[in-house]
């Protein structure tokens, strides 16, 4: 599904490479962690893959369905079936929740040649999604995440995640600033979505969420570079014994 070969870039008009040669496969059906210490380059890769104006590529290579993403606007990444829950989520005053929801929804189906959703078929739509992640139908009518809690606008991602459908989901840091209900209902979510044919890209720091989603790979990030990858297990390894060990193991093997 996503193919990233030996993927080079940079902070836009800066000389200072963040991604160092990354490779990356993620197929239909599967949870790929990305882990690593503070700065090590994991919410570029996030922001790269979504075409973030901010970073620039150098070199390399991305495949979405074995399209070419890096010629792909970010909207047309998102249509393609992209989705990027940002780190630190906006707040959009003024416009309702719904009216964002509906409308991004409405993009995706009319690019999949779908009938749009009126209101009334859009209140039904929503509201399974509104019991998958556990939010109230009061969610709906506020400004977009204005006086939302962190935890509250973790899971109005997860709600936006649900209602869009995506086939990739890249989810950046989703259980910073969670408390451990948000942190279950996230990822209960994410649990509920999952399926043989989308594929997720969770970056985290800590591999506490990764009690709750199982991966099926874990991949370490450092210096812009991908230096282990491993198993469910890896992550554990690492909540054990942190990331020293893997500085020192990759200076061994240069
Ligand atoms: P992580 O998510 O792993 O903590 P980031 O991808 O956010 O790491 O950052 C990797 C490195 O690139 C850091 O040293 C960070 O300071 C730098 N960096 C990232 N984005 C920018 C930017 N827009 N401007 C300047 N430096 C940046
Ligand atoms: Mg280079
Ligand atoms: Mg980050």
């Amino acid at each position: 599904m996503l193919k990233i070969v030996d993927l080079h870039a940079q902070v836009e008009g800066e000389d200072i490479e963040i991604l160092k040669g990354i490779n990356l496969e993620i197929n239909k059906g599967e949870v790929h962690a990305i882990m690593g210490p503070n700065g090590s380059g994991k919410s570029t890769l996030a922001k790269v893959v979504a075409g973030h104006p901010a970073y620039e590529v150098t070199a390399g290579q991305i495949f979405f369905d074995g399209e070419d993403v890096l010629e792909m606007e970010p909207e047309e990444r998102a249509l393609a079936g992209l989705f990027l829950a940002f780190q630190y989520p906006v707040e959009v005053p003024g416009v309702s929740n719904a009216m964002l929801i509906r409308q991004s929804v409405n993009n995706i189906r009319k690019a999949r040649g779908q009938e749009e959703l009126d209101p009334l078929e859009f209140e039904d739509y929503i509201a399974d999604k509104l019991k998958l992640v556990e939010m109230d139908n009061k969610f709906l009518d506020r400004s977009v995440n204005a006086g939302f809690s962190g935890g509250e606008k973790k899971r109005n991602e997860i709600l936006q995640l649900a209602a869009m459908e995506p086939r990739l989901s890249l989810l950046d840091e989703t259980d910073s600033g969670l408390d451990i209900d948000a942190l279950r209902i996230v990822s209960e979510g994410i649990n509920a979505l999952r399926s043989q044919d989308n594929a997720f890209m969770v970056v985290t720091h800590y591999q506490r969420i990764l009690n709750y989603i199982k991966p099926d790979f874990v991949h370490v990030l450092m210096g812009g570079r991908i230096v282990k990858s491993g198993g469910s297990e890896l992550a554990h390894e690492l909540e054990n014994q942190g990331y020293d060990w893997l500085i020192k193991e990759t200076h061994v093997n240069g």
